[in-house]
């Protein structure tokens, strides 16, 4: 492993400093100079010396998690660190569930230490800042870290651009009431609480255009909040706006949910393109209607995570700034220690956990094989996404499906696909089982 030299330091790019000097400005209000927030970058983190090859994984999402423990199984020799920035993890699938009410928030919330201890990696709390590929050296807000292999699941950010707000005030008044909730906790809960006191009228839900994470869950979501309204006998509208002519996963489905349990709460709005959205007056514009909410959850266009581009890691030739990477070995372009991972991912593969957890076994087997000398072949991962549409009893949809690159048309394909549209009291269980299975094998 490279030893970081002092003049290594001048590495740091200005942007690296300039994000961090914000991100502390942000949370302490205090301007600090940049010599000061470079040493607090360039200084060495609290960890053990490596022992043996060092693996570090940044992001402890579905993907990140994953990729740790698997690390450990097929290299058990391997030392390695997850990075996250986060204290704790709030899972996104079943979110929907706690939203309705099925399952309480204990049920979708899980500690990094477990995870570490029960998996025997380090974690790290931490978030990175910059990069220096030549010394294989990370910065993090709590110092420098060295590697012999990075990967990276940094997860996505949000376009809003992409709704037709440029002004920055709208944006962030738009992010903070009326959140997405397809990246964080806060917006879960803040969701959740909408839900819960929401008096009626109309709440305004969409599914962005292009890839978005999780192709089921606005429809899914749609029908969840609907059952509270149905349950708790509100006088409430769920409108779902989606510029697609029917639900882009499962349509057969959520139609059919949406028709014969919440036929006069559900309005699925197809073909519609959200040309605008004003929070102030509460409303939002397609080509062709306006609608006045009295509350919502906008969903903007996803990208991938802002950092990539920061770090000049995302191709500006992806329509959602995706990771430059070979689709294969997820190596960055032109860098053998370096992958990119997760929904951060350009192949246009579900962005979905089940995705994220069997594409970072295939990683974490290959970088393992990879730093004893071998290598591994390429294995498809797997989208299984079940559906709970109706709570009333529980009653659940699902799709399953793989990938297959077709080299004459030089575009990947769907294969293995497996739908049962057909809602049924068993699949809802199996929703269950499914999610039990993924969380304990990432936590313990
Ligand atoms: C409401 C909802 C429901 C869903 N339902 C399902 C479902 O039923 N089934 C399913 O398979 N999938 C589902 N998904 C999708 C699934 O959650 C995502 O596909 C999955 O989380 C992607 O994993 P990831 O690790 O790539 O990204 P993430 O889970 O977003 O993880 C990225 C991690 O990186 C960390 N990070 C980012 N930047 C930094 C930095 N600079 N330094 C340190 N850490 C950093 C973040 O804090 C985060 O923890 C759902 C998603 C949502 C939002």
């Amino acid at each position: 492993m490279k030893k970081l030299t002092r003049r290594d330091f001048s590495k740091i790019s200005a942007m690296g400093i300039a994000t961090f000097g914000a991100q502390v400005e942000e949370t302490t209000g205090a301007s600090l100079n940049k010599a000061t927030l470079t040493s607090i970058v360039s200084r060495p983190v609290n960890l053990p010396v490596a022992k043996g090859h060092r693996v570090v994984v940044v992001g402890g999402g579905w993907s990140g998690l994953t990729i740790a423990k698997y690390l450990k199984i097929y290299g058990p020799e391997l030392d390695v660190v997850l990075v996250e920035r986060n204290s704790m993890f709030v899972s996104h699938p079943i979110s929907g569930l706690w939203l309705a009410g099925l399952v309480n928030l204990d049920a979708i919330t899980f500690s990094y230490l477990d995870a570490a201890v029960n998996n025997n990696y380090l974690y790290l709390q931490a978030t990175l800042i910059d990069l220096d590929r030549t010394s294989r050296t990370i910065f993090t807000d709590q110092g420098r870290l060295n590697y012999d292999d990075l990967i990276l699941a940094p997860g996505i950010d949000y376009d809003y651009s992409s709704l037709g707000v440029e002004d920055q005030a709208q944006e962030q008044l738009l992010k903070t009431s009326f959140p997405a909730g397809f990246i964080s906790a806060s917006e879960h809960i803040s969701i959740k609480r909408k839900v819960e006191n929401f008096k009626g009228g109309i709440f305004a839900l969409n599914a962005p255009a292009g890839i978005y994470r999780c192709s089921a869950s606005p429809y899914e979501r749609a029908c969840l909040i609907a059952s509270v309204f149905k349950r708790k006998k509100i006088k409430g509208k769920v409108v779902l706006v989606d510029p697609r002519e029917q639900p882009a996963v499962s349509a057969e489905g959520f139609l059919s949910a949406f028709e014969e349990l919440y036929g006069d709460i559900v309005e699925y709005m197809s073909s519609s393109v959200i040309s605008g959205v004003n929070p102030e007056s509460r409303s939002l514009s397609t080509d062709f209607d306006e609608i006045i909410f009295d509350d919502a959850a906008i969903y903007p266009r996803i990208r991938g995570a802002y950092l990539l581009e920061q770090l000049g890691l995302a191709d500006p030739n992806s329509a959602q700034m995706e990771a430059a990477i070979d689709p294969f070995t997820y190596n960055a372009v032109g860098d053998a220690n370096l992958y990119i991972t997760g929904d951060c991912r350009p192949m246009p593969f579900s962005k979905s956990g089940n995705t994220a957890r069997t594409e970072g076994k295939y990683l974490a087997k290959l970088v393992a094989a990879r730093a004893q000398g071998k290598e591994t072949s390429w294995k498809s991962p797997q989208t299984i996404c079940y559906s709970m549409v109706n709570t009333q009893p529980n009653q659940a949809i699902m799709v399953d499906g793989k990938y297959q690159f077709n080299r004459a048309s030089n575009q990947w394909e769907h294969f293995d696909n497996y739908a049962l549209n057909k809602r049924n009291e068993s699949m809802a269980s199996k929703t269950f089982d499914w999610f039990e299975e993924n969380l304990q094998d990432m936590f313990y």
